[in-house]
């Protein structure tokens, strides 16, 4: 299986914090600990032998009420929602009470994996299907400890991982061909737009000009004949690459604006000569408009600036 597709709000957020100061950099720290998190359980799943379907991030409604189901397995008997938590550290839980050993309260991770489930369940049920559904928190990270857990916590702890791949392997049943159906139905009903909504405002001009460094967060990237070099770290790009790259973050971030000539340039901080930028965007992009009015279209929805 590829690397999961980053949510867009922590891509967002990743190319806003090389640009500006984020309101709540925790939350990107966050989720960044959680992606990594669910990239384990990822590779992890890889192991899964038997036959099953493995659906990721997907956003759900049922009646008003959305909800995320970050891994879905469907097996021939049962339906598993595994929840990645990249926590680490000592925590205890006291009934719902969850904490660091410090008494720094935490959220309750069960409450929202068993409110998917309820929602899930009422799903499926409307769908027609009454498959069971089996839940777990999986703790990927090694370093962490949670004291008092008690044996019918819904949660595989990394100690327990082994064990837990031989009881979804165990079963050897085949899939049948309702259990598709509801994999194309689940997946046909994946809301389309991101219902997330980003809780940091930005603007246009807010936002620092340049070509910033694909690797570290802070750096800024210096033009040297045809490379652009990382002050701070050193990475190395073409310009090539720079301007594919520096386009793609300005359509993220701005996908309402007018792709210019003038405003790659101004984007750039000047770093690459306006002639050059145009003969990129009009090879590479669909030209509408004539003159100071021209403005440049993305091919199709998929990354046409990727390709050379
Ligand atoms: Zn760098």
């Amino acid at each position: 299986m590829d690397e999961r597709e980053k949510s867009a709000e922590l891509m967002l957020l990743r190319l806003l914090n090389k640009r500006m100061r984020l309101d709540a950099p925790e939350h990107l720290h966050s989720l960044e600990k959680g992606f990594v998190g669910e990239c384990h359980l990822d590779k992890w799943l890889n192991s899964v032998t038997s036959d099953c379907i493995i659906l990721d991030d997907l956003w759900l409604q049922h009646k008003q009420s959305l909800f995320q189901v970050d891994t879905l397995i469907i097996f021939p008997e049962k339906i598993f929602i595994l929840d990645a938590k990249n926590y680490s550290g000592d925590y205890k839980v006291d009934g719902d009470y969850w904490s660091t050993l410090r008494g720094h309260e935490i959220k309750n991770p069960l409450h929202q994996l068993q409110r998917c489930v309820t929602l899930l369940r009422q799903l499926l049920q409307s769908f027609g299907y009454t498959l069971p559904i089996e839940s777990r928190l999986m703790f990927m990270n090694p370093e962490f400890m949670l004291y008092q857990a008690p044996p019918e916590l819904p949660a595989v702890f990394t100690s327990q991982l082994d064990r837990f791949l031989r009881t979804l392997n165990a079963s050897t049943a085949p899939l049948s061909k309702s259990h598709h159906a509801l994999a194309a139905k689940l997946t046909s009903e994946q809301l389309t737009t991101n219902p997330f909504a980003l809780q940091q405002s930005y603007s246009y001009d807010q936002l620092r000009k340049g070509v910033v460094c694909v690797r570290c967060v802070k750096g800024v990237m210096k033009r040297e004949h045809n490379h652009f070099t990382c002050a701070s770290c050193g990475t190395n790009e073409t310009v090539h690459q720079s301007i594919i790259r520096t386009i793609n973050e300005f359509m993220q971030l701005f996908p309402d604006k007018k792709l210019t000539t003038q405003i790659v340039f101004e984007w750039c901080a000047q770093q690459i000569g306006e002639r050059s930028i145009r003969k990129f965007l009009t090879k590479n992009f669909i030209k509408k408009g004539s003159g100071t009015a021209t403005y440049y279209e993305a091919r199709d929805s998929t990354d046409s600036a990727n390709e050379r």
